[in-house]
C-alpha cells in the first residue's frame, strides 16, 4: 500500500505565517538559504507521523511569537492519501497567553500551550494520532547516533520499536519505575541492611519487563541492521563495505545445553542476584536494558571512533532507509522520507548514488541549502521549490508550461 501526503497547510507555526503546500509523489526537492525554514517544515510534517516535535523540548518554541497580533493558534494539517483512503489530519497548539513564556525558567507546570488533534475532525488523543502517517525523518542531529552517548541509540531504538509495538511501550515505561523504585531500596539498604530481602519483589518485577525490552531489541536491531547492510553496500562503490549494527547487552545471556536460551528474563533475574553486593555498594541497578547500547561497526570497524564524517553521514542515510523499508514490511504502507539536508558532506558519486536509492520510494521530500550540488539530471522529472522568507515558490516543472 502506498501512502503520500497531498496537501500541507502550516499556520504561525516556527518562521511562517501561512504556507500551504501541495506534495506530489517522487522526489520533491526544497531549495533555500539558511535560516529559511526547511527543517522547521520537515519538522511540521514529522510532528504529524510521532505526535510531538522530534527537535522542540517545550511546544512555545513552536510558535510564531512575532505573530501574535494576528494569532489564535498554532496549526499543522495534512492530507494523506494511501490508496483509495483520504485522510485529514489537524493538530492544533492554543496558546492560553499572549506572551512568550520564559523558556529558560524552572517552572514547567504553567505551560501557555494546549494540544488539539483530529483525524477528518473528529477529536483524538496524541497516541491514536500515530501510526496514521507513516515517516521517516533524516536530520543532521542523526549523527549522534554514531557520535553520541548510548542514550541516544537506546532512544532511537525505543522509538522505532513503540511505533510497531504498543506493548513495549508500556513495558519500557514500566521497567523505568521499577528501576527506580529499586535504586531508592538500595540507597536505603546500604543504611538498613534488613530490609536487602525486598530486592527479591524488585528483581522479579523488573526481570519480566527487561526479558521483554531485550528480546524485541535484539530482533529489530538484527532486522534492521541485514537491511541497512544491503542499502549501505548499495551506495558504496567499495568492494565489501559494511554496515552492522550489534545489540550490547549488560545481561550476559548464556545458552542451554541445546544452544537455546531458556528465557531472557529468567537470564536477567540471574544477573540482577549476581550483582546485588555491587548494587548496593554503588546503590544503582548496574545492568539492563537502561545500560545497554548498540555498537554500529562501519567495515567491521566502531563507526565512532574510525570512520569520517561523510561516511557516517551515509552510513545513516542507509539505516533511515532500512528504517523505512523495516517500517513498511511491518505496516504494509510505503513510509514518506524527509531527508533535511542530507547531501553536504559527501562527494558527486554518492550524491548521485543517493538519489538513485530515493527514487525507489514512493514520496521522498529533500532539502537542501546548495542547489550547485545536485546532479543535473535528477532535477528533471522532480519537483523542485525554493523557500525564502517564508513563502514557497515552484522553480520546475516550470508552472507557466
Ligand atoms: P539551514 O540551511 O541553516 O539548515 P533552515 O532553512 O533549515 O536553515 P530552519 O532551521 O528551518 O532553517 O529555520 C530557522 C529559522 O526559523 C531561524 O531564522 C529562526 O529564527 C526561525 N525560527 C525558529 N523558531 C521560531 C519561532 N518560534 N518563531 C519565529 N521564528 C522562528
Ligand atoms: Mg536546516
Amino acid at each position: 500500500m502506498k501512502i503520500h501526503i497531498e496537501h500541507l497547510t502550516l499556520r504561525n507555526f516556527r518562521n511562517y505565517s501561512t504556507l500551504e503546500l501541495d506534495l506530489p509523489i517522487g522526489i520533491v526537492l526544497i531549495e533555500g538559504s539558511n535560516g529559511q525554514g526547511k527543517s522547521n517544515l520537515l519538522e511540521a510534517i514529522y510532528m504529524m507521523a510521532i505526535a510531538k516535535s522530534p527537535r522542540a523540548k517545550h511546544e512555545d518554541e513552536l510558535v510564531n511569537w512575532d505573530l501574535f497580533e494576528e494569532l489564535s493558534h498554532v496549526q499543522v494539517a495534512i492530507d494523506i492519501n494511501s490508496e483509495n483512503i483520504f485522510e485529514h489530519l489537524q493538530l492544533d497548539l492554543q496558546c492560553r497567553t499572549n506572551t512568550r513564556k520564559n523558556l529558560d525558567s524552572q517552572d514547567s507546570s504553567a505551560s501557555s500551550i494546549k494540544k488539539n488533534i483530529k483525524i477528518n475532525d473528529v477529536q483524538k488523543s496524541p497516541t491514536q494520532l500515530v501510526g496514521h502517517l507513516n515517516a521517516v525523518l533524516f536530520t543532521a542531529d542523526d549523527l549522534d547516533l554514531v557520535f553520541g552517548s548510548p542514550s541516544v541509540r537506546r532512544k532511537y531504538i525505543d522509538v522505532l520499536i513503540a511505533r510497531i509495538d504498543s506493548q513495549y511501550l508500556t513495558s519500557l515505561q514500566k521497567y523505568q519505575n521499577i528501576v527506580r523504585n529499586r535504586n531508592a531500596l538500595l540507597k536505603t539498604i546500604k543504611f538498613d541492611k534488613d530490609r536487602v530481602a525486598e530486592l527479591d519483589f524488585w528483581d522479579n518485577n523488573l526481570s519480566t519487563y527487561a526479558g521483554y525490552i531485550i528480546q524485541k531489541r535484539q530482533e529489530v536491531i538484527s532486522d534492521l541492521s541485514t537491511i541497512a547492510n544491503t542499502i549501505y553496500s548499495e551506495l558504496s562503490i567499495e568492494e565489501d563495505s559494511s554496515l552492522f549494527l550489534n545489540y550490547r547487552c549488560t545481561v550476559p545471556i548464556s545458552l542451554n545445553d541445546d544452544n537455546q536460551i531458556d528465557g531472557y528474563d529468567i537470564e536477567v533475574l540471574k544477573a540482577l542476584k549476581n550483582k546485588h553486593e555491587a548494587d548496593i555498594f554503588q546503590t544503582v541497578t548496574s545492568i539492563g536494558p537502561h545500560r545497554d547500547d548498540i555498537h554500529v561497526l562501519l567495515n567491521n570497524v566502531d563507526a565512532g571512533k574510525y570512520s569520517s564524517r561523510g561516511q557516517v553521514r551515509s552510513m545513516i542515510l542507509a539505516l533511515k532507509m532500512a528504517e523505512a523499508m523495516y517500517l513498511s514490511q511491518i505496516r504494509g504502507t510505503s513510509p514518506v522520507l524527509l531527508l533535511d539536508d542530507m547531501l553536504s558532506e559527501l562527494d558527486g558519486i554518492k550524491r548521485r548514488l543517493i538519489f538513485e536509492k530515493i527514487s525507489e520510494y514512493t514520496q521522498c521530500i529533500v532539502t537542501t541549502a546548495e542547489i550547485e550540488i545536485v546532479p543535473k539530471d535528477f532535477l528533471q522529472g522532480i519537483q523542485h521549490l525554493r523557500l525564502e522568507s517564508g513563502a514557497i515558490s515552484l522553480i520546475s516543472p516550470d508552472p507557466k508550461t
